[in-house]
């Protein structure tokens, strides 16, 4: 059966390019790039190549990107790398109800550890409240963390008027932008951003490579020793060949983003129009227009969303209920728990995130499929 793959949020496919130019470094050029030997200088000139892409890529200076392992460990190198860092400063930190659990779980860590953390209420379409932002900051505040998109519903958070108060007050401004390299054009220097973590695998690299955007003069103790690498911010054996894979698919995505962008915004509205036309009662979540162009989260009233992904995938569908990390979990999410979805409306929750290969032809495949099972579900 031919898959059909609608999960682009939780993972991309490697590209055909990215995975072309990793291949070397997987195999003839295997030199450590700390050695001084020609294949270790070359590893190192690899890694410095895309170093520049991926700062050219979000508008930074090439010293300022952090290679780490995923997009996890560069949320919790920020936000322990500042909350460290700075404790002589303060120890309290903002953030959203709506994050990512390597920021939420980081930041609790930290609550264990004597920091004070307020997090975000975020009104019914995701947004948080910005009164309550400027509010909540406090002589002792070091650091407002606020994810630049959101990975269920899409969400995508005032950014730059964020960052333009946590410049204003001479607080640190991090925002986990997993969702957003490649699906939103960002410019750290517009943005006011001073950390932002990304991961390759988000944007059609490779798993388990991240990396971690600073602001030069920003102060971050490193969380994991060892080694010098990284400017001594993050030690372990450089992943050459992931590093490169990084720096091309951000390349990448971002020269074709107009294109690419247009057409996962088609493919989401015309699914979101077709599934609320054919399947009665289907409420969008997020707002319509500041969303990720291809997040459609949708809820269908009276159904159980893992009956409906069994459905689904029996017709080669791939898609997810709420987070990937929730799924399997029983309990609504805290995002959808965050916009107020009753227990009811956020148990029929699907999400569906397209990508680069997705068709209009598999959008209709996916409407059909989805008023088959549903009706299914529902005269059962
Ligand atoms: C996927 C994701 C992460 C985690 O990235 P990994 O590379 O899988 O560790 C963090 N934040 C958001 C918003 C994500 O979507």
């Amino acid at each position: 059966m031919k898959i059909r793959y609608f999960d682009h949020a939780a993972t991309t496919p490697v590209s055909e390019n990215v995975l072309k130019a990793m291949l070397p470094y997987f195999t003839y050029e295997y030199g450590n790039a700390s050695s001084l030997y020609t294949i270790g200088r070359q590893s190192k000139k690899a890694i410095e190549e895309a170093r520049k892409k991926v700062a050219r890529a979000i508008g930074a200076k090439q010293h300022e990107i952090y290679f780490t392992s995923c997009g996890s460990e560069s949320d919790n190198l920020a936000i322990k790398g500042v909350a460290y860092s700075h404790k002589e400063k303060g120890n309290h930190i903002i953030t959203s109800k709506i994050e990512h659990p390597a920021v939420l779980n980081t930041c609790e860590t930290l609550q264990r550890q004597g920091f004070e953390v307020t997090y975000l209420d975020v009104d019914e379409k995701g947004f948080i409240n910005i009164e309550q932002l400027i509010n909540s900051i406090r002589p002792t505040t070091i650091l407002i963390s606020v994810m630049f998109a959101n990975n269920e519903i899409g969400t995508i958070q005032p950014i730059e008027m964020i960052g333009n108060i946590a410049k204003q007050k001479g607080i640190l401004f991090h925002t986990d932008s997993v969702q957003a390299v490649g699906n939103v054009k960002i410019d750290v220097n517009q943005l006011h951003i001073d950390l932002l973590s990304m991961s390759a695998h988000k944007f059609y690299g490779p798993k388990g490579i991240g990396a971690l955007y600073v602001r030069e003069g920003v102060e971050f103790e490193r969380i994991q020793d060892g080694g010098h690498q990284e400017r001594n911010k993050r030690a372990g054996t450089e992943n050459v060949a992931e590093i490169v894979g990084l720096g091309e698919a951000i390349e990448e995505i971002y020269q074709n983003y107009e294109t690419y962008n247009q057409k996962l915004v088609d493919l989401r509205d015309y699914y979101i129009s077709e599934a609320q036309k054919r399947i009665p009662n289907t409420k969008l979540n997020g707002d319509k227009q500041k969303r990720l162009p291809g997040n459609a989260n949708l809820s269908f009233p009276k159904i159980n969303a893992q009956e409906l992904l069994l459905g689904l995938d029996e017709k080669g569908i791939c898609a997810s209920a709420g987070s990937a990390c929730s799924s399997g979990e029983t309990s609504p999410s805290h995002v959808l728990t965050a916009i107020r979805l009753s227990p009811e409306v956020a148990e029929g929750t699907l999400r569906v995130t397209f990508g680069k290969d997705n068709t209009k032809e598999d959008v209709e495949y996916l409407v059909n499929s989805l008023e088959e099972v549903i009706n299914k579900i529902r005269n059962k």
